[in-house]
């Protein structure tokens, strides 16, 4: 069920120097992994989008946020203190996993920069999942929550840097490997490269109807 309320910041955790996660106090709301809130300080009336990036069975909230240099909500939210009120609307969205394939599919999740949060969230609510992630990040400290991964499961694709599992896109990756056509596919992040990605796994012979997709910008 939908609420709109205030909710107690809990704590923030710095991850670099531009990204950081937001604890914030549940009260109850129930959701889906993969959908996402509507967020804003108390009594502002801008508000944005972000993914839930914790568990449903976790007894918190979380969403993990980047900092726009330009933008206005995502450098305020940054300096709230725990005890502070948000204005959160939720649960939205419909960027779930089939639930009748839960257990039986094999899933390869595509995300760019934050574009990981709703996996984040899909992985640690479903422990048994046969999941691969293509993380498409600059560098490799931008590998957001990397332990929460089966290091078998996780692979950085790192455009500027020489130290990660793939050094380049999650569309070069995608280009020099093969993929099983049974492969359902999730993609978050930047509309480029979820069309670039969504369009080579087509032609690799993914059908259109295994392809799923959160635009964030
Ligand atoms: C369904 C959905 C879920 C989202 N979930 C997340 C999330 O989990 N984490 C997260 O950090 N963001 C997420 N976003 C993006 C978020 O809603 C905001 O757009 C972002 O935080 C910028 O808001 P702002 O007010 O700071 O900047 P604004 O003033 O709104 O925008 C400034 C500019 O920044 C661009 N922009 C937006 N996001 C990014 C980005 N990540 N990198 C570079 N440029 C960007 C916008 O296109 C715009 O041109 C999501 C968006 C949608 C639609």
């Amino acid at each position: 069920m939908q609420t709109t309320g205030l909710h107690k910041l809990i704590n923030i955790e710095n991850l670099t120097e531009s990204t950081y996660i937001l604890r914030i106090e549940k009260n109850d709301m129930k959701f889906d992994a993969g959908q996402h809130i509507l967020l804003g300080k108390a009594n502002d009336t801008d508000q944005r989008e972000y993914s839930i990036y914790s568990g449903v069975d976790d007894e918190y909230l979380e969403v993990l946020i980047k900092e726009v240099s330009d933008g206005s909500v995502s450098k305020h939210l940054k300096n709230l203190v725990p005890g502070d009120l948000l204005n959160v609307e939720g649960p939205l969205g419909f960027f779930g996993l089939n639930k009748d394939k839960i257990e039986t599919g094999s899933f390869l999740f595509i995300a760019s920069g934050t574009g990981i949060a709703p996996f984040h969230s899909m992985v640690r609510t479903n422990p048994n999942l046969d999941y691969k992630i293509l993380h498409g990040i600059r560098t490799c400290d931008e590998a957001y929550g990397k332990n929460s991964y089966h290091p078998d499961r996780y692979i950085r694709c790192a455009s500027r840097d020489i130290d990660c599992e793939f050094s380049g896109r999650v569309t070069d990756y995608i280009s020099n490997n093969t993929f099983d056509k049974d492969t359902i596919c999730y993609f978050c992040g930047n509309f480029k490269m979820i069309k670039e990605a969504m369009d080579l796994l087509e032609k690799k012979g993914i059908p259109g109807s295994q392809l799923h997709a959160e635009v964030y910008f």
